[in-house]
Parts: structure tokens; sequence; C-alpha cells
């Protein structure tokens, strides 16, 4: 079997990632409109009607922004914890009842042919989740938004062979940048976003065979560039001794357009 993952938009303009099989797909997340999810899917030649379902990390708006058309319009059912759901349910969002599908944390369910489990993640929102998703003998984790990587999450995210882990700012650019103090200490915060350091050491330090491919998600527009995750991660790894020569396979996520779709024999 093959597995197919890309990301739609990866950021704080808007997140959303596709995993699909040879018969059915699935989002993870829809922090883009619901216009330009279907847009991407149709361009990639990818249909709608195989999409099973949506993921939903957090209620942040670049990971909801899409997600009430998305159940008006599709019908597409949408899987999150009690907690996160009441955390979108706002009087303002119209999100289809029928739609609203709530899973508890680290208990595995199926959908579209994946055993998906989600795990608790630091971060500054009611409650935030990754998702450490199998198919066969290749597990998938996602973590996009973390201030660090703690106990709970640190198994689901070394047991990835694709791994899709946040790089979000550069520690340099951001305590030059123009962000106020109280920003500024959020985002560094063990609830706020992870680092291009902060991933990159805890990267070198799992880093084995069964890791085929590290996908650096969620970076800042106004401080990070994909140069700087690059160059960081290249240098943490030669001060480890860790050798970068080709695998895993990095692949840097574009801010506003879909990746390259990476591929998985199952
Ligand atoms: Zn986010
Ligand atoms: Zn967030």
């Amino acid at each position: 079997m093959k597995l197919n993952f890309c990301s739609l938009s990866s950021g704080s303009n808007g997140n959303c990632y596709y995993l699909g099989n040879e018969f059915h797909g699935i989002l993870i997340d829809a922090g883009i409109s619901a216009t330009s999810i279907r847009k991407f899917l149709k361009n990639m030649e990818i249909s709608m009607q195989t999409i099973m379902g949506v993921l939903i990390t957090h209620n942040h708006i670049d990971h909801v922004k899409g997600l009430e058309l998305l159940t008006r319009k599709n019908t597409l059912p949408a899987f999150t914890t009690h907690k996160i759901w009441k955390s979108i349910l706002t009087p303002q969002k119209n999100i289809s009842r029928d739609c609203i599908r709530e899973i508890p944390l680290q208990q595995k369910f199926h959908l579209a042919g994946f055993d998906i489990e989600a795990f608790p993640v630091c971060h500054d929102a009611p409650e935030t989740i990754g998702f450490h998703i199998s198919a066969g003998n290749k597990k998938i984790t996602i973590v996009t938004d973390l201030g660090h990587i703690c106990q709970t999450a640190a198994p689901y995210v070394k047991a990835a062979n694709l791994l899709v882990i946040e790089s979000n700012y550069d520690e340099q650019m951001l305590m030059n940048g123009k962000y106020p103090h109280f920003l500024k200490a959020r985002i560094r915060s063990d609830h706020g976003h992870l680092g291009n350091h902060q991933t990159a050491a805890f990267l070198a330090e799992i880093v084995s065979d069964n890791l085929s491919t590290i996908c650096l998600a969620h970076l800042s527009k106004n401080n990070n560039t994909p140069e700087k995750v690059l160059e960081t991660l290249q240098k943490t790894f030669s001060e480890k001794g860790v050798s970068l020569n080709g695998k895993p396979q990095i692949s840097i996520l574009n801010r506003t357009s879909p990746s390259e779709m990476i591929r998985l024999i199952v």
C-alpha cells in the first residue's frame, strides 16, 4: 500500500495537512478557507469525495478557519476532544451538529484505513493535541503547535517514520524583532511554540534509521526563514556529531502553498 502526505498550508496564516492511502484520505486541521482546501486538493487530483474526515488539533483560528464551511457544505465529519470542541463551539461558529465527533485522548480510533491516536501537547489553548497515525508498519506523527516536547508527547514523536514537527521561530530574529515583550515571552514559553534550536536539538537526539522523513512545519512569517531552519538544523546536528546525508529526508513546509507530495510504501 502507498501513503501520500502533503501540507496544503503551514504556519500562523493557516494549517491544513493531507494524508491519504490508495482509497481514502483525511485532513489534519482546516486553518485555511474551505475554498482554498478544495482548490488545492483539486489541483493535486484528489477528490473531495475521498476525504473521510478532518482531525482538529486546537481552537486557534490558524487551525479551524475553514472548519465551518467544510462541515456545512461538504458534511465532513470533524474529530477532536470534548474539551477542544467546547473551545471551538462558540455562538458565532455554525458547525453542523451532524459532523461533530468526539475522540478520547490516547486511545486509538479507526478512520479511512488509519489507526489514529490523539495525545496532549503543551500550548496556549484550552487543550491542544498531536496525532499519531498508523497504517500497516508506517507511523506518522503530527505536532504543529507546542511550547516544549513533554514526556507524554515524546514517545509519539520518537516512534514516527514520518514526522511533521513545528520549527516556529529563529531565536535571534524573535528577540531582535518588533514584537512586544509579552508576546515574545509567550511564544518562547513552555506553552508557546518550538524554536529552531529546540526542534533541532530534539531531532538530533531521536534521529534513527526508522525516521525516514522530517517535515518542519508552522514557520513564523516574521521571525523565521526556511534558510534559518536549515542552517540551525545542520549546525546542531554537526555539533552533536549526527550526520545528515540525505537521511532522514528533510522538507521545510511552505507557509502559503502546498508542499511536494511525500510518498511512503507500507
Ligand atoms: Zn498554529
Ligand atoms: Zn496555536
